[in-house]
């Protein structure tokens, strides 16, 4: 069931009506000022967007303050990690492989 926009000749007032069917009636009166004859107005639409798609279009400011918190989180730091790691070469050998 869509949701239709309607602006005033009038007085600019927008209102968004919820039509029970398509072609239904529009509202009779502005809210506002009164007056008949509202237009219809094209509406944006949502966009359904994979993950990808949206953190592809993530405002720059948002990524920073992303990358200063992660900064101020030292559990969060990739290289804390991998300084733990034990390089492959040096590790010890940990024997036959188990079975399953
Ligand atoms: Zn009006």
């Amino acid at each position: 069931m869509p949701v239709y926009v309607y602006s005033c000749p009038e007085c600019g007032t927008r209102v968004e009506v919820f039509i029970r069917r398509i072609g239904g009636e529009p509202p009779g009166r502005c809210g506002h000022c009164g007056a008949t004859g509202l237009e219809r107005v094209i509406s944006p639409f949502a966009v359904m967007r994979n993950l990808a798609s949206q953190l592809a279009n993530l405002d720059p400011m948002y990524r920073r303050r992303i990358d200063d918190a992660i900064a101020r989180t030292p559990e969060a730091d990739p290289m804390r990690l991998l300084s733990k790691m034990t390089p492959f070469e040096t590790a010890s050998d940990p024997g036959d492989p188990i079975d399953f």
